[in-house]
């Protein structure tokens, strides 16, 4: 589901005035979220060039092969006014895009990539294109992708309720006795049931297991006085992310020092989705909740940044980590997810969506946030 025409057109000019801005002569784009963001059409980017071309001055184009091209048929592609220049196998695609960019006078010239552009086609477009020094796209495009309009908040309002309805159900799945990989599967299958198009990951970290943040699941058997680390989430049909983490407990915590330990991370929550508004840094709401873990003789055991932006991509611009001195504005949407990490023994995280709004934050998961005792 592309976002409508007269959206994409719009973030089209917007991107070629960007780009006009920062002094570039074009923005170079294969298949990946900024292609989506700017042209509704998902796939991906295999060997073969598939690049849209965004010169500072003139019209867009889209650089593809033969073979790819019927594919375009009934995409908002046809009718966003952008040329199509086919190549077939055998033919140099990189000259392609040298010769489709309106010609810049001699000398030095700088043109934008892909930030996850395959270094083939990075390096087939520097040899193309001698005279270009290379930048990433994101000094473009994150200013963009990062606030949100109305149609992507509900896009993300409606992901971020399909992933609650996931955790409202974890007590069915997740029991003493069975494996993280059991219940991860049963997860999976209700992540895509209550309204996704995949399970994009699926963490169930019990015992020792939570204490390892990117965790996936493993055969080890949930036991009585576990913790379980579940952090799950995926794409809607519109292509937004949901990201979702609950901490569970089978029955009561093996370790005396889970319960202060987890008011404390439920108050550092608290507390940076409280610090979240407009005129606020980036690295002030992720002080928020770290200042409190700190205080509490935790600080060594939160071993990641607060949080990231999340659209077209879980991970995303902006980063709520320290030293970013981004000012947060109305429309980015990202993560609060603190963690405190104990080795060998256990691990707890609360990770909510939030939206920057005109008076503060406002949560995309309401699930209770409390440590889930589910019986055992
Ligand atoms: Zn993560
Ligand atoms: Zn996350
Ligand atoms: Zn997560």
């Amino acid at each position: 589901m592309p976002a409508p025409l007269e959206t994409l057109a719009a973030r089209l000019t917007r991107a070629r005035d960007a780009t006009y801005a920062s002094g570039l002569k074009a923005l170079l784009l294969t298949p990946s979220p900024d292609l989506r963001y700017l042209l509704g059409i998902g796939g991906e980017s295999h060997e073969r060039l598939t690049c849209l071309v965004v010169p500072a001055e003139g019209d867009p184009a889209l650089v593809v092969p033969a073979l790819e091209r019927p594919g375009l048929d009934g995409t908002p592609v046809l009718r966003l006014g952008v040329e199509i220049a086919e190549w077939t196998d055998g033919d140099d695609p990189y000259s392609l895009v040298a010769r489709v960019l309106p010609k810049f006078g001699s000398g030095a010239a700088r043109v934008a990539v892909g930030d996850a552009m395959p270094a083939t086609h990075v390096l087939g477009l520097r040899a193309a294109l001698p005279d270009c020094t290379q930048v990433l796209a994101s000094t473009v495009l994150a200013q963009l992708r990062m606030r949100k309009d109305s149609a992507e908040i509900a896009a993300l309002d409606t992901a971020g309720r399909a992933i609650d309805r996931v955790h409202a159900r974890m007590g069915e799945w997740l029991r003493v006795g069975r494996a993280e990989a059991e219940v991860g599967a049963d997860v999976a299958a209700a992540i895509v049931a209550e309204g996704h198009t995949a399970a994009a990951f699926v963490i169930v970290g019990s015992g020792p297991h939570g204490a390892s943040p990117h965790h996936d699941v493993s055969d080890r058997v949930i036991q009585p006085g576990d913790l379980v680390v579940v952090d799950i989430g995926g794409p809607t049909p519109e292509g937004y992310f949901s990201d979702c983490t609950r901490t569970y407990t089978m029955g009561e915590p093996a370790y005396s020092e889970v319960a202060d330990c987890y008011a404390v991370l439920q108050a550092a929550q608290e507390a940076a989705v409280a610090a979240v508004a407009p005129g606020t840094t980036a690295q002030s709401v992720d002080d928020a909740a770290r200042s409190l873990i700190r205080d509490a003789g935790y600080g060594h055991r939160f071993i990641h940044r607060t949080g990231h932006g999340i659209g077209l991509e879980v991970h995303e611009q902006p980063y709520i980590v320290a030293g970013n001195d981004l000012v947060l504005d109305r429309g980015m949407a990202f993560s609060i997810e603190p963690g405190i990490y104990i080795p060998g023994r256990w691990g707890a995280r609360i990770e909510d969506i939030v939206v920057v709004e005109e008076h503060g934050g406002r949560r995309l998961n309401h699930r209770p946030r409390e440590l889930a005792v589910l019986p055992v």
